[in-house]
């Protein structure tokens, strides 16, 4: 990427002029430019940051960057992808901020970051961010940069106290943890003086205007497409999933006021065109939106659709795909066993599984690719040859129809009811039992590497202590290797590996996010896994 990657961009929006004062600010994506200006969430903040002109922002990105200020007073950073947190590291390093925020002083900026990774489980990056904005950006954003205004002459140990007096902004400086001894569980998080909460609540957006692209180029990872939020959320609610749970409730974009709008604006400058959401198919309206799309003067637009639920396919569902340039398409089923289904509240029948390959095929596509999971809590050898029944039963009933399954670790995630479960040690035999039954059936399998869903993990589950192990590591490399080489090395510092991946936790534990406020009550969260197991067919896989 060189800078003239910048003059090909066609900005949707009006960048403000920045006034005399406004302040030097850099917004950072911790990649590559074509995956940063690919994210929408990335597109939508930097935009509502540059339409201020009490802001003066410059892009960075680990590749190419704007003009620079020489002193900037914030910096923020988009997190969306965990191991992106190197390439954090290394642009602090660059830009010669000091890495963890108790190094820095006022002339350093305050370095805040948002976004899904930091939504989630912020703990283990929380010493190297001096705020961190919790839930959805719309009002948050704003309501972050005027605080800062209002404290921007004081110093910064008043800064970060009144910023974290706003709701949804969190100060991980703020908070004192204790543990039961070093590699023990956590004894308490605290706020270091009663004006700090002592509970920081996500943020939620209540409007029916979502997101949609504000840059369309050439460079970014699909090439000049156009990103419309169809939906925010899931009404799912499957038992593992932090897209549902972290970001409920279930919101739908207006047709009228916030899709229609959207689609007209970009498609004067694309043809591409991508619908997003957790479950585009579960927007009230999606038909009449489909209808809208395939209007004669829409004919040369090539639509993709980023989720789509199993029983929503349908023969017109796969014929508009068709005819709009997608050749496949991609349906999470979790598991061909009914028992795990439910344990994860899929609510979906065999025959409903079955149905979505016949209509694929029959309303022209030529793939369908099932995405699946092993380790979920309460699976059972069993389970997996019904998953290999499925998939062969589908080849019996859509014959011709490309099939692939790809395949996941499950890796629990915090806010969700599965929060509490470790891994499942006998998955990565699972992933392989899978790939020899479906290989010898000609059903093309693609299993997601094991060794990253363990690093995963270990960020979804982590704490504080974990910051350590987070720099050493990132001088040895990203293979599970380098985190078990770092383990050893901080061996009688920081719990081990296998509490944080493989241990259940029972619902009494304090969890490092216990100061940071979900959706949903923990009375909740254990509602819904008391549910999930009383699916489960013998108690001894019960560990919570
Ligand atoms: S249907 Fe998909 S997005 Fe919705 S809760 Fe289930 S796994 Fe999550």
């Amino acid at each position: 990427m060189t800078l003239s990657t910048f003059a090909k961009e066609q900005l949707l929006f009006t960048p403000a002029t920045p006034d005399g004062e406004a302040i030097p600010t850099i917004f950072a994506f911790p990649n590559e430019y074509s995956v940063g200006i690919t994210s929408l969430g990335y597109q939508v903040v930097w935009a509502s940051l540059a339409m201020r002109s009490d802001l003066q922002v410059s892009r960075l990105f680990t590749d190419i960057h704007e003009q620079l200020p020489r002193n900037p007073e914030l910096l923020g950073f988009s997190l969306s992808w965990e191991l992106d947190y190197v390439n954090i590291l290394n642009l602090l390093e660059s830009l010669q901020i000091p890495m963890r925020t108790n190094s820095r002083n006022h002339n350093h900026p305050i370095v805040f970051g948002g976004g899904p990774v930091l939504t989630a489980n912020p703990e283990p990056f929380a010493d190297f961010f001096d705020v961190i904005l919790l839930g959805d950006g719309e009002d948050l954003l704003g309501n972050f940069i005027d605080a800062y205004k209002s404290v921007r002459n004081a110093n910064r140990e008043t800064q970060l106290q009144e910023l974290a007096k706003v709701p949804g902004i969190y100060i991980p400086s703020l908070y004192e943890v204790e543990y039961h001894g070093v590699d023990g569980t956590i004894k308490s998080i605290t706020p270091i003086s009663s004006e700090i909460p002592p509970v920081v609540h996500k943020q939620t957006y209540r409007g029916n205007v979502l997101s949609a692209s504000t840059v369309v180029t050439e460079k970014a990872a699909w090439s000049n497409i156009y990103m419309v939020e169809v939906v925010r959320s899931c009404p799912e609610m499957c038992r593992f999933c932090l897209a549902s749970y972290l970001t409920l409730p279930f919101r739908t974009a207006s047709l009228e006021s916030s899709l229609i709008p959207a689609i007209d604006k970009g498609l004067k400058v694309t043809n591409r065109l991508g619908l997003l959401g957790a479950s585009v198919t579960q927007h009230p309206e999606f038909n009449k939106l489909l209808e809208y799309i395939n209007q004669p003067k829409y004919d040369d637009v090539r639509l993709s659709i980023s989720s789509v639920r199993t029983n929503t396919v349908t023969f017109e569902l796969a014929q508009t795909l068709a005819n709009r340039g997608t050749k496949s398409l991609t349906i999470a089923i979790e598991s061909g066993s009914e028992k795990v289904r439910k344990i994860i509240n899929k609510k979906l029948d065999n025959e409903e599984i079955i149905q979505a390959a016949v209509n694929a095929k029959s309303g022209g596509l030529t793939g369908l690719k099932f995405y699946g999971m092993v380790g979920i809590p309460g699976e059972e050898e069993d389970d997996l040859a019904a998953t290999v029944n499925m998939m062969l039963s589908i080849k019996k009933a859509a014959p011709g129809l490309r099939l692939t399954l790809g395949c996941s670790t499950f890796v629990p995630k915090s806010h969700t009811p599965f929060q509490w479960f470790g891994v499942n040690r006998k998955s990565e035999k699972r992933l392989q039992f899978l790939q020899k039954k479906l290989k010898s059936q000609g059903i093309d399998f693609r299993p997601e590497s094991y060794n990253w869903s363990i690093i995963q993990t270990l960020i979804s589950r982590g704490d504080r202590r974990l910051s350590q192990l987070l720099e050493l590591t990132r001088s040895f490399g990203d293979s599970l290797g380098s985190y078990k080489r770092s383990f050893k090395q901080l061996k009688g510092k920081i719990p081990p590996l296998d509490f944080y991946v493989y241990t259940d936790w029972s619902t009494d534990t304090i969890l490092p996010w216990h100061h940071l406020q979900g959706p949903l009550p923990q009375s909740t969260l254990e509602k819904h896994l008391a549910e999930a197991v009383s699916h489960f067919h013998s108690r001894d896989l019960v560990q919570v």
